[in-house]
């Protein structure tokens, strides 16, 4: 078994010896999911064992979500010290956690989990790995700005809006295309960000962009709109400003229509790569208790 190739199921779990026979380091850490062959943790965790000289090595496991309880108890008994968890796992994974982050508790979701002596804990790297990716590509603090997030709705969307409101930024629109989703969020943030319209929701009808993103500083796309070129337009090109931060979670393609279109306009942008090497980065920090190896991550991502 390759770590950077292959990939585990649940019945590997069952014969591990023999499924990990011939690996010159043990598995130590792996991302669940289900689908999990794309996922590409394996390239910067690995390189980052090995720079930190750590023993163990990262790698994919496809469970279906049947299967997820039982690897809880399952994975610590093989000698896992941890593992990130992705779609479909991630409400799954913050059931079965004894303890969490209050930011994991806010994004209602678990990406990161520790099987420690006391039992399994969570905590949800996605947050403020975006605020990291942010700081980085911009130079910018969540505090400072006003920010409309497009797909507030969704998972990622969820985690953006609880990094945006524990930081209290100046102001948050969370538009969704249910909007039933995004008034729930804003009913759960609402005590972190007090004050008359400095938090809203509102539906991806039209006209809703055009009358708020001339009032925003930074517009992420936490939605899975711009992954296929066949996607719909999600904020018309003539929208864009040059004064506009424009982050795309998205990381394949690397340059989404949108961010080529706010770019032409004269916007800073960033694609996704940044966030998904920092809740990289702080999920090492979480399991080991040392900095990451930053380089070494980014140089795996490459
Ligand atoms: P999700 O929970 O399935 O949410 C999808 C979101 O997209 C929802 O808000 C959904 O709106 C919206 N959406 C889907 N199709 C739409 C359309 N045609 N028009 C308008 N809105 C639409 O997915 P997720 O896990 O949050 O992931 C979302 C994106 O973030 C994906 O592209 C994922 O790859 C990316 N992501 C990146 C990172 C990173 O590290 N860079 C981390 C996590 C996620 P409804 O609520 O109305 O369905």
């Amino acid at each position: 078994m390759d770590p950077l190739v292959d990939v585990f199921a649940w019945d590997d779990l069952g014969r591990w010896d023999e499924a990990t026979d011939g690996m010159p380091r043990r598995p130590c850490l792996a991302v669940l999911g289900h689908p999990v062959a794309h996922s590409r943790s394996p390239q910067m965790h690995n390189p980052a064992l090995e720079e930190a000289r750590l023993p163990g090595s990262y790698v994919r496991i496809d469970l279906r979500p049947e299967e997820f309880s039982e690897a809880m108890t399952v994975l610590p008994q093989l000698g896992f010290l941890g593992a990130n968890v992705t779609i479909p796992h991630k409400a799954a994974a913050f059931a079965a956690v004894s303890t969490m982050s209050e930011t994991a508790r806010r994004c209602g979701a678990v990406n990161t989990l520790a099987f420690t002596p006391d039992g399994l804990a969570g905590h949800n790297t996605d947050a403020p790995g975006l605020k990291r990716a942010l700081l980085e590509a911009f130079g910018v603090e969540l505090a400072e700005l006003r920010v409309l997030i497009l797909g507030a709705g969704g998972g990622a969307g969820q985690a953006a809006a609880v990094q945006c409101a524990m930081e209290g930024c100046r102001r948050l629109v969370l538009v969704n295309r249910t909007l039933g989703k995004a008034e729930r969020l804003l009913a759960e943030l609402g005590d972190l960000l007090p004050g008359t319209d400095r938090l809203v929701a509102l539906s991806t009808e039209e006209g809703t962009l055009a009358r708020e993103i001339g009032d925003v500083d930074l517009i992420i796309n936490a939605s899975s709109v711009g992954m296929k070129e066949s996607d719909p337009e999600l904020v018309p090109a003539n929208l864009w400003r040059s004064n506009h931060l424009v982050y795309d979670m998205i990381y394949a393609p690397p340059r989404t229509r949108l961010l080529q279109e706010a770019a032409a306009a004269g916007a800073s942008t960033a694609n996704g790569l940044g966030m998904l090497l920092w809740q990289g980065a702080l999920a090492f920090e979480y399991w080991f208790g040392q900095p990451a190896p930053l380089e070494a991550m980014r140089r795996g991502l490459q």
